[in-house]
């Protein structure tokens, strides 16, 4: 195989710094382990409109589109706010999204042992936990037609239409089966064929994509208000969760919150395969830019690091590496080491985002 590819978009905020904790761990990697990565980088969102007056170029988006990964940051932050909507650094991310149609977007909720404590719900029912909410991203109720608001007699009437092909709920299911096979080997597919139309064509075409390819997945149907409820009760019950596209952002939002702060977690969001077979992948924290700490060694570089490790299971092939990763990221944790955002009202000393970066490359 060929040196995999790296794009790596730092952008705005704290994703120039988070990033170059990341730069750390992908050095280590090199030396340690001999895995090479032919990493460049490009600029995203206000960097990129500062440069060149666009919040990504189409030479930035070419690269992309090339990329065997693409790792970014965050955009935004107040010095763009008054800018025009189209130039805005939200759009250089969007546009990614949109270009490199990535219809699967995969939000992993997973508890690491020593931030258990830190969870709403009891140590027990989190500690250990890893989940995988994969969420179709590009259809569904937020965009089908008809849509809009208009009046019927005297009174207004808000349309929303929840619209699916069987070629898009099949490609989101092949994404979690695909998945599924590189975990624990479970999907959970969640929608409610008992009230929705939609939701009963899900169930069949997943049902389908299931037993024509791949039967050796286990797999399982609920519907997502049951599905809600398990989540919050046993979530170590669930390995994969594969849901529509507004299911999967409340179900999502509400995984995250299973385990804690925003700086620990990663995503992904992936489109079709490409020639090697791997698909079209854009790897990224869930935090925004976090202009309230930026530039002063606050942020937990954990989201963007535990990114990259999803990069190399999904992208590269490299699970037993992202789990030695992962490992890494659980023993600093462990020895107790907390950047400001995971200390709660205890007395410790917050380490910095370049000590957490350097702890978690000592520990590897
Ligand atoms: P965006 O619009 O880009 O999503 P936002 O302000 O809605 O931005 P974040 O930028 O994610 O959301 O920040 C939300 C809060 O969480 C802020 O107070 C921020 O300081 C904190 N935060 C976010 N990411 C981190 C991180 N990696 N480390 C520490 N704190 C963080
Ligand atoms: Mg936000």
């Amino acid at each position: 195989m060929s040196t995999p590819s790296l794009l790596i978009l730092p952008g705005d905020g704290i994703g120039p710094e988070v990033m170059a904790e990341v730069r750390k761990v992908i050095d280590w990697f090199g030396t340690a382990r001999g895995m090479q990565f032919d990493v460049s980088e490009g600029l995203v969102g206000g960097a990129a409109y500062d440069a060149h007056g666009a919040p990504l170029s189409d030479e930035t988006m070419e690269r992309a589109q090339q990329a065997d990964a693409v790792l970014l940051g965050a955009v935004g932050g107040p010095k763009y706010d008054q800018l025009d909507f189209s130039v805005k650094p939200e759009r250089g991310l969007l546009r990614l999204r949109k270009e490199m149609d990535l219809f699967a977007n995969l939000r992993p909720a997973q508890c690491f042992d020593a931030l258990a404590d830190f969870s709403s719900l009891k140590r027990d029912v989190v500690s250990g936990l890893d989940i995988m909410i994969v969420r179709e991203l590009t259809s569904g109720v937020y965009f089908g037609e008809p849509r809009g608001i208009h009046t019927e007699g005297n009174e207004r009437v808000g349309i929303n239409t929840q619209r699916y092909t069987e070629g898009e709920i099949a490609r989101v299911a092949r994404s979690a089966f695909e998945l599924a096979r590189k975990r624990g080997n479970k999907v959970c597919s969640m929608e409610k064929a008992n009230v929705m139309e939609s939701g009963i064509l899900w169930r069949d075409v997943v049902t389908e994509v299931h037993a024509a390819e791949y039967p050796d997945v286990e797999l399982s149907h609920m519907y997502a208000d049951a599905g809600a409820m398990q989540l919050c009760r046993w979530p170590k019950q669930f390995d994969v969760i594969v849901t529509d596209n507004l299911f999967g952002d409340l179900l999502s939002d509400a995984a995250a919150m299973l385990t804690g702060s925003l700086g620990m977690l990663p995503s992904a969001s992936l489109g079709a395969p490409m020639a090697n077979g791997r698909p079209k992948a854009l790897y990224e924290p869930v935090h925004g830019s976090a202009p309230d700490i930026a530039d002063q060694g606050k942020a937990n570089p954990i989201a963007c690091i535990l990114s990259f490790a999803m990069a190399m299971r999904y992208s590269f092939d490299a699970g037993d590496e992202a789990t030695r990763l992962e490992k890494a990221v659980e023993t600093v944790l462990a020895d107790g080491l907390r950047t400001a955002d995971l200390l709660g009202e205890e007395g410790r000393t917050p380490v910095s985002t370049s000590q957490m970066g350097d702890a978690i490359v000592a520990a590897l």
